[in-house]
């Protein structure tokens, strides 16, 4: 029966590994590619074990999860072996995503119904919305401002030589077409009246299944609102049914949860054993992008330290401290996802259950920022625009950098929250602002890693905002956070 313990489970399949790595480089593999193999079960099993043992907080078991991915996609890509990674580690991570993303939308449209429905004051409704839009446009507006700043002060692209420019611009020309002509496809719709239009779902059983959030949110919020006009006796049996599902997707949030760690594992070992796939290319990339990718850090750590602390001071009675505890798991998975679609669901659960904020706002307020808001993304968006204006000899006038912010502002809002739709959303601002848009073959090549950072600056500023709004309703619960099952807690 001992034999059966989970430690002794995974000690047993260690060994197992170590020597089948052995017999196989005694049958010929080669010894790196049987040392890959016997290196990422290890960690896997490790990882396994993470999860499962010990009492440790849900956030170190993912943080642990992803050091160890770490170790594993740099020691993958150092064997010659990323292909093992993406053939065998990576596909748990495509899992997790998966599952997040399927949670995702069920969670919006019962916990929105059932949120709305129960509200004795509908006119709450347009109040929040109105705070949230306020909120979401404002603190973009200053991500892009202090980007374009804070690039302003340190020019990183004032070391580029020109050899350098060349060389990165015909390496990663094929892939800054796709984006200009990917970014030709969405410039056309971005007036008021496409944006309202494209909002209103014809059908919306469509839009959920698309899914396109922000039309998900309208007919919730719609569906909520017409049975708050039924009268209680009639929609009673219909919110009470909405509220047992919401229930039970977040509890499914919390069973997805559970395999937070083996999932972020997968994806941070897959996208560093394919970052570290040509070590030399690397290397020359990564030296020449060094102050570009330095500034977005900066500013993108700035943001987080100055804006959203101060606005929590200011506007919430949330403890600072208290409130980034709480967002640690959004904040790792945001990291590992590139998404804050796939996001959303463990960050609507922080701010639930961690936070203390009310349904009927964190199901409003943050799968429209999850759509909408994308403060560093926009950010980001200031440092490229200065730096690859540096890098063509242009300085960029007042006149230039208030289109920057207003054109990065309005295309946060029509494109949607997936990986790598921040350079779509560049090209559409280098063009307004008259800098060569295939200039973002430039900056290509350390994407992934930036829109990893910036993903998690995207959703702290949603939490952010919820917290706010939920505050200044008086939707907030003093004393959350210590409660079990939450994402943050096992
Ligand atoms: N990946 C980002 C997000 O989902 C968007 C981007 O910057 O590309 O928030």
């Amino acid at each position: 029966m001992n034999l059966l313990r989970p430690r002794i489970v995974l000690l047993a399949l260690f060994v197992l590994f170590v020597i089948g790595a052995a017999i196989s480089t005694a049958f010929g593999v080669e010894t790196e590619r049987a040392v890959a193999v016997a290196v990422l079960g290890g960690l896997t099993l490790l990882v396994i074990g993470l999860s499962i043992l010990g009492r440790m907080a849900m956030h170190w078991r993912i943080l642990a999860s992803m050091g160890v991915g770490v170790v594993g996609g740099i020691a993958a890509a150092n064997l010659g072996s990323a292909d093992i990674v993406a053939d065998t580690v990576a596909p748990m991570g495509k899992l997790f995503l998966n599952l997040l993303k399927m949670v995702a939308v069920p969670l919006v449209l019962f916990s929105l119904v059932a949120g709305v429905a129960s509200l004795n004051d509908t006119s709450k409704v347009g109040r929040i919305g109105g705070k949230t839009i306020l909120l979401y446009l404002g603190t973009t507006a200053v991500a892009i401002a202090l980007g374009l700043l804070v690039a302003s002060v340190v020019r990183p692209g004032s070391s580029i030589t020109e050899e350098t420019r060349q060389s990165l611009l015909s390496q990663f020309s094929d892939k800054a077409q796709e984006a200009i002509d990917k970014a030709g496809a969405v410039e056309g719709q971005m007036g008021v009246w496409d944006f309202l239009i494209s909002v209103v779902p014809t059908n919306p059983f469509g839009a959920l299944a698309v899914p396109e959030m922000l039309q998900v949110v309208l007919f919730a919020l719609l569906l909520g609102l017409a049975l708050t006009r039924l009268g209680a006796a009639k929609a009673e049996p219909v919110v009470t049914l909405f509220q047992r599902l919401s229930d039970a997707v977040i509890e499914l949030v919390h069973m997805v949860m559970k395999l937070a760690p083996l999932g972020v594992f997968a994806l941070i070992a897959g996208v560093l054993a394919d970052l570290g796939k040509d070590p030399e290319k690397l290397e020359e990339v990564g030296t020449a992008l060094l102050s570009y990718m330095a500034t977005v850090l900066l500013a993108l750590f700035l943001h987080g330290l100055l804006v959203y602390t101060s606005l929590l001071a200011a506007l919430s009675k949330v403890p600072i401290r208290k409130f980034f505890r709480a967002m640690v798991p959004a904040q790792l998975v945001a990291l590992s996802t590139s998404s804050s679609a796939a996001t959303l669901p463990v960050t609507i659960d922080c701010c639930e259950k961690g936070v203390g904020v009310d349904e009927e706002v964190s199901s409003f307020v943050l799968p429209i920022g999850a759509t909408i808001n994308m403060d560093g993304t926009g950010l980001y968006q200031g440092v490229a625009a200065v730096f690859i204006a540096t890098v063509y000899g242009m300085d960029l006038t007042l006149g230039q950098q208030l289109g920057i912010v207003l054109t990065a502002a309005l295309a946060s809002i029509g494109t949607a929250a997936v990986p790598g739709v921040g350079l779509i959303m560049l090209v559409i601002v280098l063009k307004q602002a008259g800098i060569p848009a295939e200039g973002v073959g430039l900056i290509l090549a350390v994407d992934r890693p930036l829109d990893m950072a910036r993903t998690v600056l995207n959703v702290t500023g949603d939490a952010t905002v919820c917290t706010i709004v939920a505050s200044s309703e008086g939707l907030i619960e003093a004393d959350a956070g210590a409660e079990e099952g939450s994402a943050g807690e096992p």
